[in-house]
């Protein structure tokens, strides 16, 4: 079928959960599909039974939706060139394995396990790295029709070049050329008439009419054997797009295997999906400007492949937890609230505390919402704390001057009527003592922060802190705090 489209794919193997560099392979074939109002296909590569993790497509599925990587064509809702699940479309390959063994370009090979097992044995022994020895390359049409005829087992390989060099461009990694003598022959179908994976994604990606082929740079080493195949058959060579890998730190790669961040836990630990999505993108790639913050309509426009770096991606946390930081700013005062509530649950029972107001104190300043439950672990209870910590140098207080900055302040709050007791009553009872005491404003404020919460960091200040607890609750620890320092 030809297309006069451009049309990317994501290939995933359903293999376990959906990492980072996943996810980001996913996102970029999406946009360089629809930066080229193109279309996104979505092909589940599943041969690999042994890899194949229950429940694995499921999750494929759902971070896409989540994420509002729509395809326009895959297993769920068809397409032109469906089925779009690897293992429904096993039937097709060996007639075209055939096709390529009657240009030339591929061959029967009967060689038994015991065979090529004294080959490799050889070869290791020599100190060379195993490969097929080419043993049945050259059969004639009637040894192959012999062999056939008497029922012996035989696999399809690839016929490589024994000469001379294979050359193909990637976008990002420019021309690579190897030499024909490194590669191996490698098996197209199998014993059991199945296609190896290789020859699959070559076959399905031309079939789909794939016209970018965007995927992790571990298939780099892969793409030369890749780009004979659709010079044998004559096929067009789809644009390469190989991206470079996520790193966790300069020598590891983040990786399932070893449990690193996958979507899901992202969303578990508190970030947002938005957020997430923004900023993988930026993960080995730069726009063109100093702009991070980017909705998934906007990267669509911005999108250019040029902009992928070759260098490893470092997983950078802190500008994760930045991007993160945005967004929840951007979110309406309800809808941080519905995010944040189970998370401010998780340590507060309070019946009494005001967690409308506490929500607004912290959507102002909060990274990832799973920082929330630890910065209101006081709302509750204060915890036993050091007076100590009522020294501060910046706003030169000592114990004893918050025991009179407390000692001034009481007074002040118990006259404000209970009904009263909000941020903006507060804050002009407490500036208009400070004025009469001619203080710095942290003489006096300091001291109430650390009395009704006990912490030297907290989400507020302490006018913040004492709306959010209600009066009877902030004066009955402004009163204990007098007495702790008294
Ligand atoms: N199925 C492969 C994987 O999940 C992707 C291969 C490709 O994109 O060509 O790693």
């Amino acid at each position: 079928m030809k297309f006069d489209k451009v049309r990317t794919r994501f290939a995933p193997s359903p293999t376990g959960y959906m990492h980072v560099g996943n996810l980001r392979t996913a996102l970029y074939a999406y946009l360089t599909a629809k930066a080229q109002d193109g279309t996104f296909i979505l092909r589940i590569e599943d041969t690999d039974q042994e890899r194949y993790v229950e429940g694995a497509v499921d999750i494929i599925y759902n971070t896409l939706r989540e994420t509002g990587l729509n395809w326009d064509e895959g297993p769920d809702i068809g397409g032109p060139v469906g089925p779009y699940v690897q293992s429904e479309r096993m039937g097709m390959f060996k007639d075209y394995a055939l096709q390529l063994v009657e240009k030339g370009a591929a061959y029967y090979c009967f060689c038994d396990k015991e065979r090529l097992e004294e080959v490799r044995t050889i070869q290791q022994a020599s100190g060379m790295a195993p490969r097929y020895d080419g043993h049945c390359r050259n059969l004639t049409p009637e040894e192959v029709q012999e062999k056939l005829d008497a029922g012996i087992p035989y696999v399809i390989r690839q016929k490589m070049p024994q000469e001379g060099t294979v050359t193909f461009h990637d976008e990002i990694f420019g021309d690579i050329t190897v030499n024909c003598e490194e590669l191996d022959d490698q098996i197209l179908i199998k014993t059991d008439g199945m296609p190896t994976y290789n020859f699959a994604n070559v076959v399905d990606d031309h079939t789909m009419g794939i016209t970018h082929v965007i995927r992790g740079n571990e298939y780099l080493s892969s793409a030369p054997k890749y780009n004979l195949l659709y010079e044998a058959f004559g096929w067009d060579i789809p644009v390469y797009i190989h991206c470079p890998p996520v790193m966790k730190d300069a020598t590891h790669k983040l990786s399932k295997r070893n449990g690193d961040a996958s979507y899901e836990d992202l969303i578990a630990k508190g970030y947002l999906k938005d957020a997430v999505l923004n900023y993988i993108a930026l993960l080995g790639w730069s726009p063109k400007g100093d702009r991070e913050i980017f909705t998934l309509e906007e990267l669509v426009k911005e999108f250019d492949p040029s902009g992928i770096s070759k260098s490893p991606a470092i997983f950078d946390n802190q500008k994760l937890r930045y991007i993160n930081g945005e967004y929840i700013r951007a979110l309406s005062p309800d809808e941080f609230y519905e995010k944040a509530l189970p998370w401010m649950r998780q340590s507060i029972h309070s019946e009494t505390a005001d967690l409308r107001e506490l929500s607004t104190v912290l959507q102002a300043r909060c990274e990832v919402l799973s920082d929330i439950p630890e910065q209101v672990d006081f709302i509750d209870a204060v915890p036993d704390y050091d007076v100590q910590l009522y020294v501060s140098k910046k706003m030169k207080t000592t114990p004893e001057s918050s025991l009179e900055a407390l000692k001034a302040a009481l007074p002040v709050l118990e006259a404000i009527p209970a009904e009263n007791f909000k941020a903006p009553v507060i804050h002009d009872a407490l500036f208009e003592l400070i004025a009469k005491l001619g203080v710095k404003n942290g003489w006096l404020l300091w001291p109430v922060r650390v009395a009704v919460s006990g912490k030297q960091f907290t989400p507020g200040g302490g006018v913040e802190l004492c709306a959010v607890l209600g009066k009877e609750e902030s004066l009955s620890r402004i009163r204990a705090a007098i007495q702790k320092l008294s």
